[in-house]
This record gives structure tokens, sequence and C-alpha cells, in this order.
């Protein structure tokens, strides 16, 4: 679904991401960790074109990712993003946050994407608050609804940053469990989290990423259990 070959990204003179090369196939959980500034958030917004990058290639679904050319539309459409800080829109519902995109950007029936609205939002556990506002949701329930909004896209895959790192240690669990039961639905994700034991489980790929090279990637077993590279145990040590 995803592919990057060579990708390099620069802010000035600042090259933050080096000659990154990796693929996500259809179905795989990808777990990006790495250190703060090590590029992460800019790998995520480059597959997704909201960066540009000035070397190599994104390939989504077989189309070139150009964040110059307006063909982006239609990458952002099937390639979702769900951030750390859940990014909905304050003056609308949860149902309205979910069913925007595919009303106003796939142009989709209104009726029809108000009941598949409902049922993601029902699937996410949210289903009793449905015509809440955000601000009158925790940050657990807000986060949920921005995955029931990626999820109303229809994506090809989900890109997800460090969603669970902005809310209270009691309510990780639940986006976790979202989280879990989607990629057991076989979605496509890449998730750059700080969660260890999520990746442990839930990953099939580990991938850690240090100065903006990729240092390591393997199963989590081999990137989390037997660190072949002293950058990534380094970094274990602190974090574990
Ligand atoms: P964190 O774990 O703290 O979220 P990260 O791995 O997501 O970190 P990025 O946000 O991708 O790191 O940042 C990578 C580098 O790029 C950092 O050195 C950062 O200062 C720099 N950077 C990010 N965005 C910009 C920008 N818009 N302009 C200039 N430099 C930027
Ligand atoms: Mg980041």
């Amino acid at each position: 679904v995803i592919e990057l070959k060579h990708v390099r990204k620069s802010f000035g003179t600042h090259e933050v991401i080096s000659d990154v090369s990796f693929s996500v196939e259809p179905g795989e959980v990808v777990c990006i960790i790495g250190p703060s500034g090590s590029g992460k958030s800019t790998l995520l917004r480059c597959i997704n074109g909201l960066e540009t990058y000035q070397g190599g290639e994104i390939i989504v679904h077989g189309e070139s990712v150009d964040a110059t050319k307006s063909r982006i539309r239609g990458i952002r459409t099937r390639v979702s993003m769900v951030f750390q800080r859940f990014n909905l829109f304050p003056h609308r519902t949860a149902l309205e946050n979910v069913a925007e995109g595919p009303i106003y950007v796939k142009k989709e029936p209104r009726a029809e994407v108000y009941a598949r609205s409902r049922e993601l939002l029902a699937r996410v556990g949210l289903g009793a608050k449905m015509d809440a506002y955000p601000a009158q949701l925790s940050g657990g329930q807000q986060q949920r609804v921005a995955i029931a909004r990626a999820l109303g896209m229809n994506p090809d895959a989900i890109l997800f940053d460090e969603p669970t790192s902005a809310l209270d240690p009691e309510l990780v669990g639940e986006v976790l469990s979202v989280m879990r039961s989607l990629a057991d639905e076989g979605m496509t994700m890449v998730v750059v989290t700080h969660e260890m034991g999520f990746a442990r489980e839930v990953a099939d790929r580990v991938l850690f990423l240090d100065g903006g090279v990729l240092v390591e990637q393997g199963s989590p077993d081999e990137v989390l259990g037997r660190p072949q590279n002293a950058r990534t145990q380094d970094f274990l040590r602190r974090v574990l």
C-alpha cells in the first residue's frame, strides 16, 4: 500500500529524514519508535502529503505522493491520519465531525454518510455520545471520534502520530483497544508510538528511527527484544 524509496527531507539546511526506505503491505501494522526530534512526525506528514520532500519517492497505492500537486487530495482520501491532539472541529458534534470529510471532500450522499458515521461511532464505543461536542468529551473519547472520522473516509491505511501521548494514563487503554481491534480486522496502520507494550503485541514490524535515519527494523521480537544496533539498545534502555 505504501512504499518509501530513499526519501530525504530537509528544513532549510537541516536534513531531518535521511535516505529512508521501507514499505507497508496491506493489512500490516508498522510501529515507528524513536527519540524526540528523530523525524517520526515529519515522516508521517510526508506520506500523507502534508509536507514536501526533497529526495527519493513515496508511493501510495501505486501513485507518487507529491505535496506540490493537486493529486494530493486523492492521497489524503486514501490515507487518513490521527493526530496526538485530536484536531476535531470544536463547533461540530461527534457525528458531524465524522460525517464532514465524506460529505464535503468525497461528495458522498448525506444520508448514507450519516448512517455509516453512526455505525462507526458505535463501533468505537461512542453510540451514546454522537451529539456531544468535543469539549463535552474526555480526551480518550475525542481520540476515538478522531479514529471514527479517519475510518469514515474508507482509507486504505491510517497513520497514527502518538495517538495516546496527550491522554491521561487511565484513558490510554480505551484508545489502544480500539486500535487493536482495527488491527485485528486487517486495517493497514502506521503507528508512531511510545507504547512499547502495544508495539510488542500488535505490530507486525517495528522501525527504529534516530536522527532521521532508519537505524533498525524487524519483528517486535527482533527490534524490541534483541536489538542489534547500539543506538536502538540505548533508546530502549531509556524508555523501558
Ligand atoms: P517527537 O517525538 O518529539 O514528536 P519527532 O520524531 O516527531 O519528535 P519531528 O517532529 O518529525 O520529530 O521533527 C524532526 C526534526 O525536524 C526536528 O529537529 C524538528 O525540530 C524539525 N522540524 C519539524 N518540523 C519543522 C518545521 N516545520 N520547520 C523546521 N524544522 C522542523
Ligand atoms: Mg512527533
